[in-house]
């Protein structure tokens, strides 16, 4: 059997590909037996090399791998010979069970950490939603002084709602500049303040029905914004 190199001598137990015999208790271990092998001893069985009492970590999890590693007084790497590749592959990690399970609750409570990472995350973007919606509610009454309070909050959330996820990036600060808002005030005011939507409802072109409600729109604008004399 072929040694491979690794890095910093860690102990390596083999899965055998052929009958395997202990060179110390002498007992046959048959095909697939986990063996050490030294050059002074040759093969061991685990028994033998004193790594028995460790337990298999299958590969895989890398910061359960690594964290149990670390709190393992002995540990060895398992490798086996792949025909197909030419080469020994790691197949896990023998470890202390001690070790394993100290890995297991650090790996549990980073989870946990993740998690109420999450949590604090979004409470933050409903933060800035709200800052948004708030920002945008200014925005408008900036613009339409007379437009009732109510009324602004209430187009700033729909534009929120329209921007969420985006909030902070260009696309919603773009949204609060005059021409954004203006479309935002005016696509209320036609579906809430106008006909428009009943005539869309009656079969009424879009076109023909902007034209229609047009006079009604522009006359709630001028109100909002404080000209009712125009
Ligand atoms: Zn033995």
């Amino acid at each position: 059997m072929k040694q491979t190199k690794s890095k910093r001598n860690e102990l390596k137990v083999f899965i055998s590909s052929r009958e395997s015999k202990c060179d110390e208790c002498k007992e046959e271990l048959g095909k697939k037996a986990w063996i050490t092998l030294t050059e002074e001893k040759g093969a061991l069985c685990l028994s033998c090399a004193d790594l028995d009492n460790l337990v298999f970590l299958p590969s895989g999890d890398a910061a359960l791998t690594r964290r149990s590693r670390k709190h393992s007084t002995l540990s060895a790497v398992v490798l086996k010979w792949s025909k197909a590749r030419k080469r020994y592959e790691r197949q896990g990690l023998l470890v202390e069970e001690a070790a394993l399970k100290r890995a297991e609750t650090v790996c549990l409570a980073d989870e946990d950490t993740r998690a109420q990472r999450r949590i604090r995350e979004a409470d933050r973007r409903a933060e800035l939603d709200l800052a948004y919606i708030r920002r945008f509610a200014e925005v408008i009454r900036q613009f339409y002084p007379k437009c009732p309070a109510e009324t602004a909050q209430s187009i700033a959330e729909h534009a929120c709602a329209k921007y969420s996820g985006r909030v902070g990036r260009s696309a919603a600060a773009k949204a609060l500049d005059e021409d954004a808002v203006r479309l935002a005030v005016i696509a209320r005011v036609r579906h809430v303040e106008t006909r428009y939507d009943r005539l869309l409802m009656s079969g009424w072109d879009r076109v023909e029905a902007r034209l229609c409600v047009e006079d009604a729109v522009r006359s709630v604008l001028a109100k909002w914004q404080g000209n009712e004399g125009w």
